[in-house]
C-alpha cells in the first residue's frame, strides 16, 4: 500500500483504536496565514491539548471509504511554503477582517481530520485552525486608521444580542484570486443575524472606502482548505465527502450548532473582541 494510504488508514485506526498514544494531525497552518505571517505575535487560537489528542469512535460505514489501492502521494515540500498574497505586503498596511469565532468541538476536530485522510491521496488538505465564519471580506486598512475602525465597529456592536448558527451541508468555496480551496459548513440557522452583522460592518468599511462583503453572501464555516483552485477534483468526491459527514452526524446529533456570544476582528497581529448582550 502507499505510504500516504497508510497514513489515511492508520489516523482511522486511531479513531477506533483504544491505547495509541500518537497524536492525531493538529493544525498546520492558518486559512489566514496572510495575516498571521504578516504580524504574528504567536497569539493564534489552538485546540486545547487534550482535544486533539482524543479518540471518537469511528462513524460506521466511513473506513470503507478507503481504498488500498489509492495512488502514492508524492510529497511537494514547496507547497507548504507556495501560498501566495492576496495582497501585496506594504509597510502600514494592516490585513483586516471581522468574523464569528468558533472553538470546534472535538467532533468537527474529528470530521476536519478525516475529510484530511480521505483526500489524501488527492488533495493535500489542511484543516483550519482558526475556525470562524467571516463577516467581512479581508480588507487593508491603513495603520492610522485602526483605532477609528475598531471604535466605529464597536458602536455596531452596542446592544447586539448573542444568537445561535446552526452547520449545515458541507460546500466548496474558493477565494477571489482562487489561490486557495476551502471546504465548509454552510450556515443554515443564524443567518438572519450574520446579514444583520454584515450589513452593520459594510456601513463601518464604506467609510474608508473599503469594499462590502459579497452581494450574494454564503455565509459559511471552511474546516480544511487547500492550495489551488482544487474546486472541481473536490467536487468530483463530495458524495464521499457528504457521506462522511452524514456518518458524523447520525453518529452525533447535537453538535451542529454553536452559540456566538461574541464578534471578533483582526488586524494584523491584533485581535479585537466585542462581545455581544446575553440573554438575562
Ligand atoms: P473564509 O473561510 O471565511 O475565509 O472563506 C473562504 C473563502 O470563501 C473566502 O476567501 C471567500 O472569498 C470565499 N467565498 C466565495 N464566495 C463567497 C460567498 N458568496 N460568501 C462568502 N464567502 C465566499
Amino acid at each position: 500500500m502507499a505510504a500516504v494510504s497508510k497514513g489515511a488508514l492508520s489516523l482511522l485506526q486511531e479513531y477506533d483504536g483504544d491505547s495509541s498514544e500518537d497524536e492525531v494531525p493538529g493544525p498546520r497552518v492558518s486559512t489566514k496565514r496572510e495575516l498571521k505571517n504578516d504580524h504574528d505575535d504567536g497569539t493564534q487560537k489552538s485546540l486545547k491539548k487534550d482535544e486533539r489528542n482524543g479518540r471518537l469512535p469511528l462513524p460506521s460505514d466511513i473506513s470503507s471509504l478507503f481504498s488500498s489501492t489509492s495512488p502514492a502521494h508524492v510529497d511537494e515540500p514547496k507547497l507548504h511554503g507556495g501560498r501566495i498574497r492576496s495582497f501585496p505586503h506594504e509597510r502600514g498596511n494592516w490585513s483586516t477582517y471581522v468574523f464569528v469565532p468558533y472553538v470546534p468541538s472535538l467532533v468537527v476536530n474529528s470530521l476536519a481530520d478525516v475529510l484530511v485522510a480521505l483526500m489524501e491521496s488527492d488533495i493535500q488538505l489542511e484543516k483550519t485552525d482558526d475556525l470562524h465564519v467571516s463577516v467581512t471580506r479581508t480588507v487593508v486598512l491603513r495603520h492610522h486608521w485602526i483605532d477609528s475602525f475598531i471604535e466605529s465597529v464597536q458602536k455596531s456592536f452596542n446592544g447586539f444580542p448573542s444568537f445561535s448558527i446552526g452547520f449545515g451541508a458541507l460546500k466548496v468555496f474558493t477565494n477571489e484570486e482562487k489561490t486557495r480551496t476551502f471546504i465548509g459548513f454552510s450556515i443554515d440557522i443564524g443567518c438572519d443575524k450574520l446579514s444583520k452583522i454584515t450589513q452593520e460592518m459594510d456601513k463601518c468599511l464604506a467609510d474608508f472606502k473599503l469594499p462590502p462583503f459579497y452581494s450574494n453572501p454564503s455565509f459559511h464555516m471552511s474546516i480544511v482548505w487547500c492550495i489551488g483552485d482544487k474546486s472541481k477534483e473536490i467536487l468530483r468526491k463530495m458524495s464521499s465527502v457528504e457521506l462522511v459527514h452524514q456518518q458524523f452526524v447520525k453518529a452525533h446529533p447535537s453538535e451542529w450548532h454553536a452559540e456566538i456570544n461574541q464578534v471578533q476582528c483582526k488586524c494584523g497581529n491584533k485581535l479585537f473582541s466585542f462581545p455581544l448582550v446575553q440573554d438575562v
